[in-house]
């Protein structure tokens, strides 16, 4: 094993008790390319912070992954960016312990964590620290079943490129769109599974007293209450100051389930329950007159999904009742995809909030209706409707996109939603605004353009899926700026760009003409 050892002796006790093993390209270095030289080097201030809160309570480990896809970096070149790295982060208070590179990576041009989790063990041993108190962050789902059978609790980064390895992590493996976001789940969370554990029976035991809770699913968080208790799910519109008309979509963790809600299940729906749940379908069916018509908003009709995120379907399980919830933001406003969006807007609302760090999928649910005898879709999601079709075995009338007032199988879908208190316009070219420093940008593929603002890149390697899962953030922290204005392209209307869209024009649209700013 090559390493660059530092100083252990200094270290006070309660140090040697866990560590934190962290990927050193995507994760420590904010660029997901395989650093080749110290000039490369891309800390971030947010980064070291959520370096040095780790480093007060745990031991740090920084792994390189020498996978150069046909190129080779000798292990002394190696060392000599970590000793720059290094160098960096102890100026900035970060002790990192050790850099590790593994010889055998390098001749197999292989991750040094999967191919050699005896170096954990060993470097434990070193230490004297516990794996099993121990963390891995990391953008390579390859590690986790090395690690975990050591009994090191992974974190996933959606780092860049790395949510094209999310179709090979398990769903219950937690992802986190930053370090620092990992760095203070951990923080939260010392003991993970109990941790969660506790959160979850706090969760179950809340919504079964009538109380809110906040939880996350695959595509957003959701604000939920106990779907047959009246006075809470009236409390889920007061605290959102969302109307009356606008209604919640019944979440169930089992077939079971459904059959509360619902009479009748046609033969299109089944195909596409079959395919699809658990997963982020919302499907329109005949109500049965037991759900309440808080939930429905008067309809005669009910929206049912049945998550695929594992503490969603869990705590519905625990709570023993179908789970109304609408998306945890305040009425109107951009969606929440981490635990912190939902403090951000919901602050002293949510009785629980569970956090299960960032959402994979990052657009709301496909919402399609299957009460006649063509499914309509009101609402595009992640699932590309090319897909539905073929699996419904029939055309899907496309009705998102008519303005509602002519829509009435859509109650509650506006034109005005998922808005930031900064003004966002369609444009269709950013670069006749490049020189403003009032205005953000909204990006997506690579660009060379430089812009004098602020920008937020949805995705440099022009991936939609990444780009769903960056939208709501990127757009959050935009509007955090102070900005006058956030301007956007349009993204390919192919798969998810469909939903993307739907979101960014509903986000850009003015009632009362360009300038309009809704709060
Ligand atoms: P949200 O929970 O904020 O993602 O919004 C859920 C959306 O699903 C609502 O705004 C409605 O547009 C749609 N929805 C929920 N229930 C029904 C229903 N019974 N019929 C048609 N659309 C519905
Ligand atoms: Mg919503």
């Amino acid at each position: 094993m090559f390493t660059t050892t530092n100083s252990f002796w200094n270290l006070p006790m309660d140090k040697q008790r866990a560590a934190v093993f962290l990927d050193r390209d995507g994760i420590i270095n904010a660029d997901t390319s395989i650093l080749e030289h110290p000039d490369r080097i891309c800390l971030t201030p947010e980064g070291i912070d959520a370096l040095r809160n780790l480093g007060r309570r745990y031991l740090l480990f920084v792994f390189a992954r020498p996978d150069f896809s046909g190129k080779r970096i000798a292990p002394r070149e190696v060392a000599y960016i970590n000793l720059a790295l290094d160098k960096l982060l102890r100026n900035s208070g970060v002790d990192i312990l050790e850099w590790c590179v593994c010889p055998r990576a390098l001749k197999d041009q292989r991750g040094c964590i999967d191919s050699d989790p005896f170096f954990l063990k060993q470097t434990a041993e070193k230490y004297g620290f516990n794996l099993k108190r121990s963390f891995i962050i990391s953008i390579n789902p390859q590690d986790f079943p090395a690690t975990e059978a050591l009994g090191i609790f992974s974190l996933f980064l959606l780092s860049g490129p790395s949510v094209t390895h999310l179709g090979n992590l398990p769903d219950d493996r937690l992802v986190f769109h930053s370090l620092e976001h990992a760095a203070s789940w951990i923080g939260k969370h010392p003991i993970p599974m109990v941790d969660m554990d506790r959160a979850l029976t706090d969760g179950a035991c809340s919504i079964k007293a009538g109380g809110l809770v906040a939880f996350p699913t695959e595509t957003v968080y959701g604000l939920g209450a106990d779907a047959f208790n009246h006075l809470a799910v009236a409390r889920i519109f007061e605290v959102k100051k969302r109307p009356l008309h606008n209604p919640l979509i019944v979440h169930i963790a089992d077939i079971a389930q459904l059959e509360q809600l619902v009479d009748e299940v046609s033969p299109v729906a089944l195909r596409l329950i079959n395919r699809y749940w658990p997963g982020p379908l919302s499907l329109v069916f005949r109500k049965k007159s037991a759900v309440p018509d808080i939930v429905t908003a008067g309809q005669p009709t009910v929206a049912v999904r049945m998550p695929a995120h594992p503490m969603a379907s869990e705590l519905i399980r625990r709570s023993k009742t179908p789970i109304a919830a609408p998306s945890a933001n305040a009425f109107g406003r951009t969606s929440a995809t981490s635990a912190q969006h939902v403090l951000d807007q919901l602050q002293n609302v949510c009785d629980v909030l569970i956090d299960g760090g960032a959402c994979r999928i990052g657009v709301e649910s496909t919402v399609v209706t299957v009460t006649g005898t063509k499914p309509i879709l009101l609402r595009p999601g992640a699932i590309p409707i090319e897909d539905m079709e073929t699996t419904a075995d029939t055309s899907i009338l496309r009705k998102y996109m008519l303005p509602m007032e002519n829509n009435p199988e859509s109650p509650g879908m506006m034109n005005t939603h998922y808005q930031t208190a900064t003004p966002i316009h369609i444009v269709e070219d950013c670069l006749p605004f490049a020189g403003r420093t009032d205005i953000g940008f909204l990006l997506f593929g690579q660009t060379g353009d430089t812009f004098a603002g602020p920008t937020r890149n949805l995705s440099h390697t022009s991936d939609l899926k990444e780009a769903a899962v960056n939208l709501y953030l990127a757009m959050r922290e935009l509007d955090a700026l102070g900005l006058k204005a956030i301007v956007s392209k349009l993204l390919p209307e192919t798969g998810i760009g469909y939903a993307i869209n739907d979101r960014l024009r509903k986000a850009s649209f003015k009632p009362d003409g360009f300038d309009s700013q809704k709060d």
